[in-house]
């Protein structure tokens, strides 16, 4: 495995030593020198090739195509419809405005059930075009839409369904197809998790009537910031790439509202770069996870769940679920206590989309049942994984993890 490629893109990491603590009295939030030397982010960017993104640059910049559907991004479209099995793939500037033009493009409208352990841009791309995202929980186990739960939400307002393949595991797709079918909704999902990621063997990208990748910076893949809608349906396909590039559908023809949702050439170059790297990226990711699971396995109150394991994850997330056990700490004083050792874990997606702004106002005294989304909003951590960290921080990282946890309330002091 070609790891120097990552390492060199972290800044040398390999080499760079951790001190070990042993005692609680060692911990940064009590005072003490932290135990990495630089930070150690959620979500650091995982390069592509670098020598071919730089080669495909020169081109770029000679051919003086750098966007409007280049030859970067047809090569990139093209790539991505056959690694995912899916029939068009259109490129977008974001997964955000990939959303917005897929909910336009359907058309949703009315009322969208949602879940509400998601990022906050699943409701924006609706409330942006005043579409109401009517919020729905999740299956504690799973963290994703629970279809006994969409059923209930369904009003004669409900035009469709978005569902989150949080943390690339794939929705209850079946079920949710049933429920769509059954009432004559449409099916969107947000796959903004799930590049590279299967449901029953299938690549998820061919499921529902559409689904919109992320390519953000922080993402498995990466294009600095982009993503991609993919369908099987050739008529939407049509509608969706017209929308992106102003609704244009010939040489002095409009046909639709459309705004400007393109991937410029030089995004897609580093999509192309990245479509190298991606068994590697894959690579560094299992064997990351494997480190945690193995030494996470005895900590109390820490759950690191097993990948379903038929199924490819592409483990950019490394979510843990943490009960604090009798006397322990709080989920809140392990997060401060890991950041003062430059360890920036994150909660996720804490305090849940219906408690911001403008979805906690807008829902005001409506009897929102999201009792499993707000649990879990207060227990889950995510830790760095990605090609930015090595297996020796990673060993680190638990370590600390073991020392806070059997720390008992002194952590809580620390940060008083
Ligand atoms: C990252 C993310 C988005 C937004 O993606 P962008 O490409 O940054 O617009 C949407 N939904 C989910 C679940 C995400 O994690």
């Amino acid at each position: 495995m070609k790891r120097d490629l990552a390492v060199g893109a972290a800044g040398g990491s390999f080499t760079r030593p951790h001190p070990m603590k042993h005692s609680v009295d060692e911990l940064a939030v009590l005072g003490s020198p932290p135990a990495f030397s630089h930070k150690l982010h959620v979500g650091q960017p995982n390069p592509g090739d670098r020598a071919y993104f730089m080669q495909r640059v020169e081109r770029i910049l000679d051919s003086k195509w750098y966007t409007n559907h280049g030859e970067c991004v047809r090569e990139l479209e093209a790539s991505l419809s056959q690694y995912l099995g899916v029939k068009h793939c259109i490129a977008v500037s974001s997964a955000t405005v990939g959303l917005e033009i897929a909910i336009r493009a359907m058309p949703l409208h009315g009322e969208v059930i949602v879940p509400s352990m998601t990022f906050v841009a699943t409701a924006h791309a609706l409330q942006w075009q005043q579409i109401k995202p009517v919020f729905c929980d999740v299956d504690e186990a799973s963290h994703l839409l629970d279809p006994q739960a969409v059923r209930r939400l369904i009003t004669e307002r409900t035009t469709g369904i978005i569902g989150v393949h949080l943390w690339g595991r794939a929705c209850p797709v079946e079920a949710l197809q049933e429920i769509a079918d059954e009432h004559g909704l449409q099916l969107l999902f947000d796959a903004a998790h799930a590049f590279g990621c299967t449901h029953g063997g299938q690549m998820i990208g061919g499921f529902g009537r559409a689904e919109v990748f992320s390519f953000h910076a922080t993402k498995f893949f990466n294009t600095f910031e982009g993503g991609a809608i993919t369908t099987n349906d050739d008529e939407l396909a049509r509608r969706l790439r017209a929308m992106v590039n102003f609704g244009i559908t010939g040489v002095d023809e409009v046909s639709y509202v459309g705004t400007n949702g393109k991937m410029s050439e030089i995004s897609a170059a580093m999509g192309l770069a990245s479509m190298r790297t991606i068994d590697e990226f894959l690579a560094v990711n299992r064997l990351n996870h494997q480190t945690y699971q193995r030494h996470l396995a005895h900590v109390p109150g820490v759950l690191l769940r097993d990948w379903a394991p038929l199924e490819r994850n592409n483990l950019q997330y490394v979510v843990l679920e943490y009960t604090p056990p009798p006397g322990g700490p709080s989920r809140d004083d392990i997060l401060r206590a890991l950041q003062a050792e430059n360890v920036m874990a994150r909660k996720y997606f804490w305090p849940g989309c219906h408690r911001m702004e403008p979805y906690r106002t807008l829902n005001a005294g409506l009897p929102l049942q999201l009792e499993r989304t707000e649990a879990l909003a207060e227990k889950l951590l995510v830790l760095p994984t990605g090609t930015g960290v090595n297996l020796q921080e990673i060993e680190g990282i638990c370590h600390l993890l073991s020392l806070m946890v059997g720390a008992g309330s002194r952590l809580a002091q620390g940060a008083s």
